[in-house]
């Protein structure tokens, strides 16, 4: 058979199933890939049940159960003030992943450039070059990782179609501030941009910040595709259920792709989510929830030879490790794994170059006594 030409040369296997596999391998306290270890709230689970029994086990609608695109847009109006139309505007999707490939598939051509800030989570890249897209990344920089807005500035041009945004950021902990919003409003003014604004960890923001989302100013709404997932505030990242938020003129022809690449999402799921979100206090009360193990995992960090990078959302800490060894992050992540048996990512994995600024990140969502158990293991280096 005459050999395939892969479309994606340059990619491999995504970092998060490859140290998960290799955790899993060398029995490791996985604080690698972003998931809990303690269980989803049991009435969620009773709420599935419940649509089980009722008879929800057929196809979900295309855009998704009608009463949880209405909650969804009774939360988003509530919260940052936007009005979407349930019927036209919202689309429930098969978790976050599946909402980026979706809004990026709709709308870049070929030769288009989307500008991305690195490390950027790992799925953006290569659907925009699945679309023939041209990436154009610009790395940040530790510890604050702050965007330059001069230099997204000199980046766009009459090519520039899209700017994906991420706040509260993976693999950074660090959030978009308002003088951010204000820089990128002046920038897109007038111009032919669209914004895709992956949002999935909207509810995990500590310290009494703000989201800002692209749902709270007009201007940037009017343009921006907002993604949004219920496995990270309900603890169920395995039931990969999401949502996409966008005008009618873009979520049409988002649709256009959602209808043959999932067609529909787990319906029984959908009816339980959005009977659960009737009591807003289930995401209110997140903020809180996860603040408390992040200062439980800094506080035990703080003992170990890593040096702690600020964390303002996500249930993501990144340290740096320059007192402990020169090796390349994606080395020291292997080592730490397999000899002192506690996983994480490098954080290098995600920028294109492969940037390696000593940087690893731990995944805080876990039961006090794993946090322990790693800390314990973290403080033998
Ligand atoms: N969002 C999760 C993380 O950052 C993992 C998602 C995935 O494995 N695709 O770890």
């Amino acid at each position: 058979m005459t050999p395939i030409i892969s479309k994606l040369p340059q990619t491999g296997t995504t970092i998060f199933t490859v140290m998960s596999a290799l955790a899993n391998e060398v029995g490791a306290i996985n604080l690698s890939q972003g998931f809990p270890d303690f269980d989803t709230s049991p009435e969620l689970i009773k709420l599935v049940n419940t649509a089980m029994k009722k008879g929800h086990n057929q196809y979900a609608p295309m855009p998704g159960v009608q009463s949880l695109r209405e909650r969804i847009a009774e939360k988003t109006e509530k919260l940052y003030g936007a009005v979407y139309n349930p019927d036209t505007e919202i689309t429930i999707t098969a978790g976050g992943t599946q909402a980026i490939f979706t809004a990026i598939t709709a709308v870049i051509n070929p030769n288009d450039e989307v500008i991305i800030f690195e490390p950027a989570f790992d799925c953006y890249a290569p659907a925009i070059k699945l679309m023939g897209g041209i990436v154009k990344s610009l790395e940040l920089e530790p510890p604050d990782y702050r965007i330059p807005w001069d230099m997204v500035k000199r980046l766009i041009n009459s090519k520039t179609r899209m700017i994906i945004l991420n706040s509260p950021h993976n693999p950074t902990a660090t959030i978009l501030h308002k003088e951010d919003i204000d820089e990128l409003s002046a920038l897109v003014k007038n111009q032919d941009i669209l914004i895709l604004s992956d949002e999935v960890y909207e509810h995990l923001i500590y310290d009494g910040e703000t989201h800002h989302s692209m749902a709270r100013y007009p201007e940037l709404q009017q343009r921006s595709f907002i993604v949004a997932s219920f496995g990270k505030p309900f603890h169920a990242t395995g039931w990969k259920v999401g949502y996409c938020m966008a005008p009618a003129f873009l979520m049409s022809e988002f649709r256009k792709i959602h209808q043959f690449l999932v067609f529909s999402v787990n319906a029984p799921l959908q009816y339980a989510i959005a009977a659960y979100l009737k009591d807003e206090n289930t995401y209110l009360s997140l903020p809180e929830f996860f603040e408390k193990k992040r200062d439980y995992f800094r506080k035990g960090l703080e003992q170990t030879k890593f040096k702690l990078l600020p964390c303002s959302g996500s249930y993501f800490q990144s340290v740096t490790f320059d007192d402990i060894t020169n090796e390349k992050d994606s080395d020291f992540s292997l080592r730490l794994t397999k000899e002192f048996g506690v996983a994480a990512i490098p954080t290098s994995a995600f920028y294109t170059k492969g940037t390696d600024h000593h940087v690893l990140r731990f995944c805080f969502a876990k039961r006090q006594e794993t946090l322990d158990k790693a800390v314990e293991r973290l403080l033998k280096i």
